[in-house]
């Protein structure tokens, strides 16, 4: 058997093409330009990079896009005042503070400080709060882009068995949330998770958030299985996923290829999450 490769890429072209569309509508409708700020602290060259490409994205989806770079020796109050700054600004529907922040700088204050109207990223305590019970919350953007991946490729997922691997609060405990939220039998796997190939085996969906390269071997998956690699691995071979590709694909019903999969999606959330964060603020429907 060889797996479905499921195009990430093509897929966040086609959600980045949608958020276009209601972003159009937004402007000719209501007069109101949906606006991201993107906050980045310091000179990290890879934070650099992704700042530079969810600027790009934000305006070429016709949004407002504004950025505030601060040198790496600001201060926590410096960038806690730029917060509340952002938090009054009605222009700006979103804000993203770029992780990691330098020493020194608390980042769980920094994240609470965010109005969780705004918190695109959906790291506020509330948001994580609200997904937990199931209530309408902003949901991060990198779990948000698998379930969304996964609803396409397999519609209903009901009562499906769901092994997430990872159990951080960017993307495993949310990725859980979500899939509990569609109705899957959900287990959380981490480093201490006892034969972890036994439990990956009996799974239907395997999402894989570890950041250790290509840990998911062919002999762990289900035939069939639809596979989640959300591992980002630079190596010597390049960049790789969590998963053995080339093993995994010839027993998975479908799997997600790194560089092309999950990635491309997280950005593509963003920019929708922004959206949709701006609906809310104006009472009008959501574009997802
Ligand atoms: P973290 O380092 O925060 O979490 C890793 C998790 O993996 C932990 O829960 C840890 O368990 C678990 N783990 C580590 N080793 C093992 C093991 N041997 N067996 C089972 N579980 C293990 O990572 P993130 O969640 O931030 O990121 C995970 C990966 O996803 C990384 O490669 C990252 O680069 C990538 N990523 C990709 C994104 C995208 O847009 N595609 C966005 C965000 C992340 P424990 O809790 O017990 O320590």
């Amino acid at each position: 058997m060889t797996a479905d490769i499921i195009d990430g890429k093509a897929f966040a072209a086609g959600l980045r093409n949608k958020v276009a569309g209601h972003v159009a509508r937004l402007v000719a409708d209501h007069g109101i330009t949906p606006g991201l700020a993107v906050v980045l602290v310091g000179d990290d060259p890879a934070s650099d990079v992704y700042v530079r490409s969810k600027g790009r994205m934000t305006k070429a989806a016709g949004m407002l896009s504004v950025e505030h770079r601060l040198p790496a020796d600001t201060t926590q109050d410096d960038l806690l005042a730029l917060v509340a700054r952002l938090n009054a600004d009605r222009a700006i529907h979103g804000i993203l503070v770029q992780l990691p922040l330098p020493k020194g700088i608390d980042e769980a204050r920094v994240l609470a400080t965010i109005l969780p109207a705004k918190d695109v990223d959906g790291f506020h305590i509330s948001n994580v709060g609200l997904l937990a019970v199931g209530q309408r919350a902003m949901v991060p953007c990198t779990p948000l882009g698998c379930i969304l991946m996964l609803r396409e490729h397999l519609g209903d997922l009901s009562g499906l068995d769901a092994v997430v691997i990872g159990r951080s609060n960017i993307v495993g405990k949310p990725m859980a949330q979500l899939l509990l939220g569609e109705n899957c039998t959900v287990t959380l796997a981490h480093s201490r998770t006892r034969d972890l190939a036994g439990v990956v085996r009996r799974a239907d969906i395997v999402v894989a958030a570890v950041g250790r390269p290509c840990m998911v071997t062919a002999d762990w998956i289900k035939p069939g299985a639809t596979v989640i690699d959300v591992g980002i691995n630079r190596t010597d071979a390049g960049l790789v996923g969590d998963v053995d590709f080339a093993g995994v694909a010839a027993v998975a019903g479908a799997i997600t290829p790194v560089p092309g999969g999950v990635g491309p999606m997280t950005i593509a959330c963003l920019l929708a999450n922004t959206v949709t964060a701006c609906c809310r603020a104006n009472g009008l429907p959501e574009p997802m």
